[in-house]
């Protein structure tokens, strides 16, 4: 029997899992190779659009992470001392766009990705460099601590300093300094009722969101030089910065200990890489596109992508001979297996990728830099104006402000070729598909606070 081809993901993050779910899900043989530890993702919360969620319901996943959103109702942007900018309504938001964002610990999300791979897939402590892209004649070869492996494809998921992205495209700049660093935590808050909100100031914002397991998140961000630290500790910071804004702010700040607060400068890519593809090797989420999080898209695109790329590198495409083991002298030779065709065909799906996600992300990625601009804005006259403004748009039509994420939000990915009913049956074209796994909270829940309104969004 003829071996599926291979599939080596660099990278166990959200993008690095989804497309390895889908991937195995297509019929490839996955190996997703991370260098942390354990899949530990940042001790934060991620907003999922329903953008994201369509792509995730390709996979069997979307319903189990829609079941996780919080209570919706209305939220919006408010002034420090806490003025409403501009509200918007939760159901309008789901009207608009076909279903509810959602909010959730990033663990959570993990480990319901991790849970629809068999065992084995996942190999932790396995940091990875690329060492050939391959081509239509040779299959890539990705080195590890342990040794290398060989794959007819690989996926570079491994976040914004890529080094696969370095090693395909070592000309590109790569990320730049987005301007401002972000602080984020995940705390209980019970007994304190608040309306989900993201606040601007000058040059600062602070959102508090509640999710599902009753905790809150929140974030803040400030524009300051890069590579700063507090003297003391990052909460201690915070207070600095924002113990004086408009309630829940303060309480967020009370229940929080200092080791709970992360801090990392946030970057982006200003110049768009020339393919999301070279070789055999596809890349993906912040190692293709990373972006300022002012639109809360970076992992809503990751997800996207690696949905996307599923769906145009058929297994079925690439000559089963490819997927014979070959000696390294072989390789090193560069002998020619002889399935130039079936490598042909895999190299026209991935540039079918990159003509389907490249034009999409660079323009949700300027997007998101312009927002920076406004909502990071310092300038007093400048924030004045921009307050303003918002007021009286909020004013004119809620539905304005929802139009920033028209076509973004509304996105639906290409029709699947491997639609799961979820019962692990065929899907009538000789694939198994495998069983959708349940998703199980990755934290305990802890009594949910009283929260009056839910959020908007987050980045
Ligand atoms: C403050 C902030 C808030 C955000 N909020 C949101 C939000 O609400 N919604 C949203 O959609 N996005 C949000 N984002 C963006 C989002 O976090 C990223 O876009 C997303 O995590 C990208 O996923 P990824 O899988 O591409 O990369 P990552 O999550 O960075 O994962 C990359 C993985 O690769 C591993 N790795 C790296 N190098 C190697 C190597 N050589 N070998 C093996 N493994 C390697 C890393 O350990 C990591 O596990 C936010 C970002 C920030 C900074």
């Amino acid at each position: 029997m003829t071996q599926a081809p291979r599939a080596v993901v660099v990278g166990g993050g959200i993008g690095g899992l989804t497309a390895a779910v889908a991937l195995h899900r297509r019929g490839w043989r996955v190996t997703v190779l991370e260098r942390a530890r354990s899949l530990e993702p940042v001790g934060a919360g991620i907003s999922l659009a329903p953008n994201a969620l369509r792509a995730l319901d390709v996979i069997g996943l979307g319903d189990e992470i829609r079941a996780l959103a919080a209570w919706q109702g209305d939220g919006g942007l408010r002034a420090p001392g806490g003025r409403w900018l501009s509200r918007s309504d939760a159901a309008a938001v789901a009207g608009r766009f076909g279903g509810p964002l959602v909010l959730l610990h990033r663990a959570t999300l993990i480990a319901c990705l991790a849970a629809q791979l068999p065992e084995g897939v996942v190999r932790t402590t396995s940091a990875a460099a690329l060492a050939d892209p391959g081509d239509a004649d040779r299959p890539a070869r990705v080195s590890t601590s342990g040794g290398e492996l060989e794959a007819e494809l690989v996926v570079g998921a491994d976040g914004i300093h890529s080094a696969v992205r370095r090693a395909l495209f070592p000309r590109h700049p790569g990320p730049v300094y987005s301007g401002f660093t972000a602080w984020r935590v995940v705390v209980p808050l019970p007994g304190v009722d608040f309306a989900s909100h993201e606040t601007w100031g000058r040059g600062r914002i602070w959102g508090t969101h509640p999710m599902e397991d009753g905790r809150v998140y929140a974030y803040a961000a400030a524009r300051v030089p890069a590579g700063g630290r507090a003297a003391d500790d990052e909460r201690a910071e915070l207070v600095r910065l924002f113990g004086d804004w408009h309630d829940p702010v303060p309480a967020v700040l009370a229940a929080t200990r200092p080791g709970d607060v992360l801090r990392h400068d946030v970057h982006h890519l200003a110049e768009p890489l020339p393919a999301f593809h070279a070789g055999r090797v596809a890349l993906l989420g912040d190692a293709a596109h990373a972006m300022p999080p002012t639109l809360g898209q970076g992992g809503n695109q990751a997800v996207e992508d690696a949905i996307v790329l599923a769906h145009h590198v058929d297994p079925r495409t690439v000559d089963p001979s490819t997927a014979a083991p070959r000696t390294v002298d072989a390789i090193t030779a560069g002998a020619s297996t002889g399935n130039r065709a079936g490598g042909d065909r895999l190299g026209a799906g991935l540039a079918a990728y990159t003509a389907a996600r490249r034009p999409r992300t660079t323009a949700i990625t300027r997007k998101a830099v312009g927002i920076a601009r406004v909502n990071m804005m310092r300038s007093r006259p400048g924030t004045v104006l921009r307050d303003a403004a918002l007021t009286v748009l909020s004013k004119a039509g809620p539905a304005l402000f929802l139009r920033s994420f028209d076509t973004i939000a509304d996105w639906r990915p290409p029709r699947s070729p491997y639609a799961s009913d979820g019962t692990g049956a065929s899907d009538g074209t000789g694939v198994r598909v495998p069983r959708t796994v349940p998703c199980h909270p990755a934290s305990p829940r802890p009594t949910p606070p009283q929260i009056r309104v839910p959020r908007r969004r987050s980045p």
